[in-house]
């Protein structure tokens, strides 16, 4: 690689993207290093030598945000000659720390907001003028995991007072069902026997464009074979209609839904602005359970909101115990500025707010044993994934890391697993033929 970041004349260039937060923006990189795949590029892994970097950011929180910054320093610094791109929620979020000018500072040579994202690649194919450089191998180089993460969604029309996405990511729009199902169709042909459709909010998909959801996804749970399954990232519970939970009995279908709960008090997610309620959430779980018994549910809490009571937190607690999630993604309210509950009266003082969170954290855990212990003694569907040191780790329909001993096969093809014991975070089990 020259200085200013050329690959040597001759080579293919040298691409390494890093993703922070969601999986919206795990789906953008992998379309992305995709594109660049296909035009001739090498897509190397993080900890490799790179000719460019390219980092999606995330700016859910403000920890989110040095993070950020941190990545920023540790890429710069792996690569001193490589072009730095900086894309995602930091930039839109939080302009005055990554505007163009400020992000030199970290060593960013280019910065892209999230609506001018889809012109990364471009850029940089005029940029190392190769276009026509290396023909595409038709070798599947644009996985960057076995599983495929397929952008359906864009923006959102909520306003969740915590929340400073919908304001870096614009306004709720949906990506056409054509489109959609090729994309679908082509990460099948690669290879990926799981795809995940991912959203800012996904549960709006379609309402831009005179459809649904649920439209969608029963068109392409048609167009999977056995050879291949759909999950869904995440979904907010006032958006599980009746018909994407008639869904859930659909063989092709992930057992496994991602329910942001925030929290189990009424007064609190009012404040939240949240769209469901308490008995609503408890309901859309039960009804997803009656329609597949072996539905697992994971979810987000935000413990700390200002004005959370003790009362309130025994609600979140109680039902956590309730849903009994496979696992629960726990984290701390703090001020975001630019949101309105930054304005709000009666904090949380941060010894009450920790000890909330060690509470979560525990029922978390606990109901996530049981959740372990009750995928033990029967047959489970998995996508292989990596290859681990003593076997091959899959993940279930049910989102249960299972691992095989001695078995080897093909990371992104489906097979099947008698789960035998739990060992820790993760499942053993054998092979079925
Ligand atoms: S649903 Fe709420 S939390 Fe999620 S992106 Fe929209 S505003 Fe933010």
């Amino acid at each position: 690689m020259t200085q200013s970041g050329h690959p040597e004349a001759g080579a293919a260039p040298r691409v390494a993207v890093t993703s922070l937060g969601c999986k919206v923006n795990f789906a953008e990189m992998s379309e992305l290093a995709g594109t660049l795949a296909a035009a001739g590029w090498d897509v190397v892994a993080e900890q490799d030598h790179a000719d460019v970097r390219i980092l999606n950011s995330c700016t859910v929180t403000m920890q989110a945000d040095a993070t950020t910054r941190k990545h920023l320093r540790r890429l710069r610094r792996a690569d001193p000659g490589a072009l730095l791109v900086l894309t995602g929620c930091s930039v839109d979020g939080n302009p005055d720390q990554f505007s163009r000018d400020a992000s030199r500072r970290h060593g960013v040579d280019a910065v892209y907001p999230n609506l001018r994202k889809h012109e990364i690649a471009d850029d940089l194919l005029r940029w190392v003028g190769a276009r026509e450089a290396a023909p595409d191998t038709g070798e599947d180089r644009s996985a960057l995991r076995s599983r495929a993460f397929i952008k359906v969604q864009d923006g959102c029309n909520h306003r969740c007072t915590y929340c400073i996405v919908w304001q870096a990511r614009g306004v709720a729009r949906s990506r056409g069902p054509a489109s959609v199902s090729d994309a679908v169709a082509r990460a099948i042909e690669l290879g990926h026997g799981e795809v995940t459709l991912c959203g800012v909010d996904l549960g709006s998909y379609g309402r831009d464009l005179g459809t649904d959801l649920a439209t969608l996804l029963g068109g392409l749970l048609e167009q999977c074979s056995d050879s291949a399954r759909i999950r869904l990232s995440s979904i907010n519970a006032n958006d599980v209609t009746p018909a994407v939970i008639e869904l859930n009995a659909h063989p092709r279908l992930c057992a496994h839904w991602h329910l942001p709960l925030q929290s189990g008090s009424d007064p609190v997610l009012r404040r939240m602005h949240r769209g469901y309620r308490r008995a609503q959430y408890l309901h859309v779980v039960r009804q997803l359970r009656e329609r597949n018994p072996l539905t697992e549910i994971t979810t987000d809490v935000m413990v700390g909101f200002p004005g959370e009571t003790d009362a309130d937190h025994e609600q979140t607690l109680s039902l956590i115990d309730e849903v009994g999630f496979h696992s629960c993604h726990v984290f701390r309210w703090s001020p975001r500025p630019g949101t309105p509950a930054t304005e709000y009266a009666d904090p949380v003082d941060a010894a009450t707010s920790r000890r909330r969170s060690a509470e979560v954290r525990r029922a978390a855990l606990r109901a996530g044993d049981a959740s372990r212990q009750r995928a033990v003694g029967r047959a489970h569907e998995v996508v292989w994934e990596r290859p681990a040191s003593t076997g091959a780790r899959g993940l279930s329909s049910t989102y249960h890391e299972i691992e095989v001993p001695g078995a080897s096969p093909p990371p992104g093809s489906l097979g099947h697993v008698f789960v035998t014991a739990v060992a820790g975070d993760h499942l053993e089990g054998t092979l079925i033929p």
